[in-house]
Protein backbone atom coordinates (compact mmCIF):
# COMPACT_ATOMS: atom_id res chain seq x y z
CA UNK A 1 0.00 0.00 0.00
CA UNK A 2 1.40 3.39 -0.98
CA UNK A 3 0.27 7.09 -1.55
CA UNK A 4 1.94 9.49 -3.96
CA UNK A 5 0.98 13.06 -4.89
CA UNK A 6 1.81 15.75 -7.36
CA UNK A 7 1.33 19.45 -7.73
CA UNK A 8 3.74 20.78 -11.04
CA UNK A 9 3.64 21.73 -14.44
CA UNK A 10 3.84 18.95 -16.23
CA UNK A 11 0.79 15.81 -16.96
CA UNK A 12 0.54 14.47 -13.11
CA UNK A 13 -1.57 11.18 -14.61
CA UNK A 14 1.79 9.71 -15.70
CA UNK A 15 3.73 10.66 -12.93
CA UNK A 16 1.20 8.68 -10.75
CA UNK A 17 0.76 6.11 -12.23
CA UNK A 18 4.53 5.81 -12.64
CA UNK A 19 4.69 6.25 -9.02
CA UNK A 20 2.66 4.04 -8.26
CA UNK A 21 4.02 1.21 -10.31
CA UNK A 22 7.43 2.03 -7.81
CA UNK A 23 5.35 1.27 -5.24
CA UNK A 24 3.74 -2.23 -6.10
CA UNK A 25 6.48 -3.60 -4.44
CA UNK A 26 4.53 -3.22 -1.03
CA UNK A 27 1.82 -4.89 -1.84
CA UNK A 28 -1.84 -3.75 -3.22
CA UNK A 29 -5.68 -5.23 -3.82
CA UNK A 30 -6.57 -2.05 -6.41
CA UNK A 31 -5.23 1.10 -7.20
CA UNK A 32 -6.38 4.71 -7.98
CA UNK A 33 -5.77 8.40 -8.86
CA UNK A 34 -7.46 11.58 -8.59
CA UNK A 35 -6.80 14.32 -11.12
CA UNK A 36 -7.44 18.05 -10.54
CA UNK A 37 -8.09 20.77 -12.65
CA UNK A 38 -9.91 23.51 -12.95
CA UNK A 39 -13.07 22.09 -14.14
CA UNK A 40 -13.46 19.72 -11.50
CA UNK A 41 -11.70 16.48 -9.73
CA UNK A 42 -11.91 13.23 -11.76
CA UNK A 43 -11.26 10.10 -9.99
CA UNK A 44 -10.49 6.62 -11.86
CA UNK A 45 -10.34 3.64 -9.77
CA UNK A 46 -9.88 -0.40 -10.24
CA UNK A 47 -9.58 -3.78 -8.38
CA UNK A 48 -6.91 -5.46 -9.01
CA UNK A 49 -3.46 -4.67 -10.85
CA UNK A 50 -2.14 -0.99 -12.10
CA UNK A 51 -2.58 -1.85 -15.61
CA UNK A 52 -5.93 -2.22 -15.23
CA UNK A 53 -5.77 1.23 -14.14
CA UNK A 54 -4.06 2.54 -16.61
CA UNK A 55 -6.75 1.42 -19.20
CA UNK A 56 -9.34 2.83 -17.18
CA UNK A 57 -7.53 6.46 -17.10
CA UNK A 58 -8.96 9.13 -20.09
CA UNK A 59 -5.91 9.83 -21.84
CA UNK A 60 -7.00 13.12 -23.35
CA UNK A 61 -7.87 14.27 -19.80
CA UNK A 62 -4.78 16.61 -18.77
CA UNK A 63 -3.87 18.26 -15.11
CA UNK A 64 -1.28 19.43 -12.94
CA UNK A 65 -2.14 18.01 -9.76
CA UNK A 66 -3.27 14.86 -8.25
CA UNK A 67 -3.03 11.83 -5.84
CA UNK A 68 -2.79 8.45 -6.17
CA UNK A 69 -3.33 5.27 -4.06
CA UNK A 70 -2.37 1.41 -3.59
CA UNK A 71 -4.84 -0.52 -0.95
CA UNK A 72 -4.20 -2.91 0.82
CA UNK A 73 -7.81 -3.79 1.81
CA UNK A 74 -8.19 -3.52 5.87
CA UNK A 75 -11.99 -2.48 6.03
CA UNK A 76 -14.25 -3.97 3.38
CA UNK A 77 -13.09 -6.37 0.56
CA UNK A 78 -10.91 -5.15 -2.45
CA UNK A 79 -13.49 -3.85 -4.55
CA UNK A 80 -14.08 -0.97 -7.04
CA UNK A 81 -16.11 0.88 -4.54
CA UNK A 82 -14.00 0.41 -1.55
CA UNK A 83 -10.66 1.25 -3.84
CA UNK A 84 -9.43 5.05 -3.00
CA UNK A 85 -9.73 7.99 -3.56
CA UNK A 86 -13.02 8.19 -1.90
CA UNK A 87 -14.93 11.29 -2.27
CA UNK A 88 -17.50 13.43 0.11
CA UNK A 89 -21.43 13.18 -1.11
CA UNK A 90 -20.75 16.91 -3.14
CA UNK A 91 -17.76 15.23 -4.63
CA UNK A 92 -15.95 18.91 -3.65
CA UNK A 93 -13.40 16.66 -1.27
CA UNK A 94 -11.70 13.68 -2.35
CA UNK A 95 -9.05 11.48 0.36
CA UNK A 96 -6.79 8.76 -0.15
CA UNK A 97 -5.47 6.80 3.03
CA UNK A 98 -3.17 4.03 3.86
CA UNK A 99 -3.27 2.97 7.19
CA UNK A 100 -6.20 2.08 9.94
CA UNK A 101 -8.90 4.08 12.06
CA UNK A 102 -9.64 2.59 14.96
CA UNK A 103 -12.69 4.91 16.09
CA UNK A 104 -14.62 5.32 12.72
CA UNK A 105 -17.70 3.29 13.84
CA UNK A 106 -17.58 5.32 17.07
CA UNK A 107 -16.89 8.86 14.53
CA UNK A 108 -19.45 7.43 11.94
CA UNK A 109 -22.48 7.34 14.50
CA UNK A 110 -21.22 10.70 16.15
CA UNK A 111 -20.65 13.00 13.00
CA UNK A 112 -22.27 11.35 10.03
CA UNK A 113 -25.57 9.27 11.37
CA UNK A 114 -27.60 10.62 8.52
CA UNK A 115 -25.15 9.78 5.72
CA UNK A 116 -25.43 6.59 3.88
CA UNK A 117 -21.35 5.45 3.04
CA UNK A 118 -20.64 4.49 -0.30
CA UNK A 119 -17.92 1.86 0.61
CA UNK A 120 -17.00 0.19 3.69
CA UNK A 121 -13.83 1.31 4.69
CA UNK A 122 -13.04 3.08 7.71
CA UNK A 123 -11.63 6.20 5.07
CA UNK A 124 -14.61 7.22 4.00
CA UNK A 125 -15.88 8.89 7.06
CA UNK A 126 -12.46 10.99 6.89
CA UNK A 127 -13.44 12.74 3.85
CA UNK A 128 -17.37 12.85 4.59
CA UNK A 129 -16.77 14.80 7.55
CA UNK A 130 -14.14 17.00 6.09
CA UNK A 131 -17.11 17.95 3.88
CA UNK A 132 -19.42 18.21 7.24
CA UNK A 133 -16.96 20.95 9.43
CA UNK A 134 -16.62 22.88 5.94
CA UNK A 135 -20.25 23.32 5.43
CA UNK A 136 -20.48 24.51 9.14
CA UNK A 137 -17.79 27.41 8.36
CA UNK A 138 -14.51 25.90 8.51
CA UNK A 139 -11.61 26.29 5.85
CA UNK A 140 -10.04 22.99 4.47
CA UNK A 141 -6.81 23.57 6.08
CA UNK A 142 -9.01 24.32 9.80
CA UNK A 143 -11.42 21.20 8.76
CA UNK A 144 -8.70 18.82 7.69
CA UNK A 145 -6.18 19.21 11.00
CA UNK A 146 -9.45 19.15 13.44
CA UNK A 147 -11.04 15.93 11.77
CA UNK A 148 -7.42 14.32 11.67
CA UNK A 149 -6.95 15.45 15.52
CA UNK A 150 -10.15 13.27 16.43
CA UNK A 151 -8.78 10.11 14.65
CA UNK A 152 -7.35 7.38 16.57
CA UNK A 153 -5.06 4.75 14.76
CA UNK A 154 -2.89 5.57 11.70
CA UNK A 155 -3.00 7.17 8.81
CA UNK A 156 -0.79 8.77 5.65
CA UNK A 157 -3.80 10.87 3.91
CA UNK A 158 -3.83 13.62 1.20
CA UNK A 159 -6.88 15.53 0.23
CA UNK A 160 -7.93 17.46 -2.80
CA UNK A 161 -10.62 20.28 -2.50
CA UNK A 162 -12.08 20.80 -5.94
CA UNK A 163 -12.61 24.85 -5.01
CA UNK A 164 -8.91 25.49 -4.67
CA UNK A 165 -7.52 22.22 -7.16
CA UNK A 166 -3.98 23.92 -6.99
CA UNK A 167 -3.44 22.26 -3.36
CA UNK A 168 -2.71 19.08 -1.82
CA UNK A 169 -3.63 18.96 1.84
CA UNK A 170 -1.30 15.81 3.83
CA UNK A 171 -1.52 14.33 6.88
CA UNK A 172 0.55 11.31 8.81
CA UNK A 173 0.14 9.69 11.96
CA UNK A 174 2.06 6.57 12.74
CA UNK A 175 2.37 5.76 8.52
CA UNK A 176 5.08 6.92 6.25
CA UNK A 177 4.88 10.16 4.38
CA UNK A 178 7.52 12.07 2.84
CA UNK A 179 7.45 15.56 1.00
CA UNK A 180 9.57 15.62 -1.60
CA UNK A 181 10.72 19.41 -3.26
CA UNK A 182 11.74 20.60 -6.29
CA UNK A 183 11.68 24.06 -8.72
CA UNK A 184 8.10 24.60 -9.13
CA UNK A 185 7.40 20.69 -8.11
CA UNK A 186 6.19 19.90 -4.73
CA UNK A 187 5.60 15.58 -4.40
CA UNK A 188 4.12 13.48 -1.62
CA UNK A 189 5.12 9.78 -1.40
CA UNK A 190 4.96 7.16 1.16
CA UNK A 191 8.80 5.82 -0.30
CA UNK A 192 11.24 8.72 -1.60
CA UNK A 193 11.98 6.23 -4.63
CA UNK A 194 8.68 6.47 -6.45
CA UNK A 195 9.23 10.18 -6.49
CA UNK A 196 13.06 10.06 -7.80
CA UNK A 197 13.10 11.03 -10.73
CA UNK A 198 11.99 14.44 -10.45
CA UNK A 199 13.47 15.09 -7.16
CA UNK A 200 15.99 14.12 -4.48
CA UNK A 201 15.12 16.58 -1.92
CA UNK A 202 13.22 15.10 0.41
CA UNK A 203 11.28 15.89 4.11
CA UNK A 204 10.33 13.26 6.61
CA UNK A 205 6.91 14.24 8.14
CA UNK A 206 6.65 13.66 11.77
CA UNK A 207 3.40 12.36 13.67
CA UNK A 208 0.73 14.94 13.96
CA UNK A 209 2.38 16.77 10.97
CA UNK A 210 -0.29 18.10 8.23
CA UNK A 211 0.85 19.81 5.28
CA UNK A 212 -0.77 22.75 2.64
CA UNK A 213 1.52 21.76 -0.99
CA UNK A 214 1.41 23.93 -3.43
CA UNK A 215 3.80 23.82 -6.45
CA UNK A 216 5.49 26.50 -5.57
CA UNK A 217 4.57 26.28 -1.52
CA UNK A 218 4.92 23.81 0.84
CA UNK A 219 3.82 24.53 4.61
CA UNK A 220 3.90 22.38 7.62
CA UNK A 221 2.20 22.39 10.66
CA UNK A 222 1.23 20.69 13.61
CA UNK A 223 -2.10 19.64 14.06
CA UNK A 224 -2.86 22.39 16.60
CA UNK A 225 -1.48 24.94 13.68
CA UNK A 226 2.53 25.75 14.99
CA UNK A 227 4.43 25.98 11.91
CA UNK A 228 7.07 23.50 11.66
CA UNK A 229 10.54 24.28 9.95
CA UNK A 230 12.49 21.22 8.81
CA UNK A 231 14.94 20.83 6.00
CA UNK A 232 15.33 18.77 3.63
CA UNK A 233 17.40 15.66 3.09
CA UNK A 234 19.18 14.47 0.01
CA UNK A 235 17.58 10.66 -0.97
CA UNK A 236 19.99 8.70 -2.53
CA UNK A 237 18.45 6.28 -4.56
CA UNK A 238 19.22 4.74 -8.21
CA UNK A 239 16.77 6.47 -10.43
N1 LIG B 1 -7.91 1.09 5.93
C1 LIG B 1 -8.01 1.57 4.59
C2 LIG B 1 -8.87 0.64 3.75
O1 LIG B 1 -9.09 -0.46 4.10
C3 LIG B 1 -6.65 1.80 3.94
C4 LIG B 1 -5.88 0.54 3.69
C5 LIG B 1 -4.47 0.82 3.17
O2 LIG B 1 -3.59 1.18 3.97
O3 LIG B 1 -4.25 0.66 1.96
O4 LIG B 1 -9.35 1.03 2.74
Amino acid sequence: CGIVGYAGTNDAKEILLQGLEKLEYRGYDSAGIAIANSEGVHVYKEKGRIASLRQAVDLNETAQVGIGHTRWATHGAPSRINAHPHQSVTDRFTIVHNGVIENYSELQREHLSDLDLVSETDTEIIVQMIERFVTTGKSTGEAFREVLSLLKGSYATALIDQHDPETIYVGKNKSPLLVGISDGINVVASDAMSMIKLTDQFIELSDGEVVTLTKDDVKIETLDGQAVHRDPYTAELDP
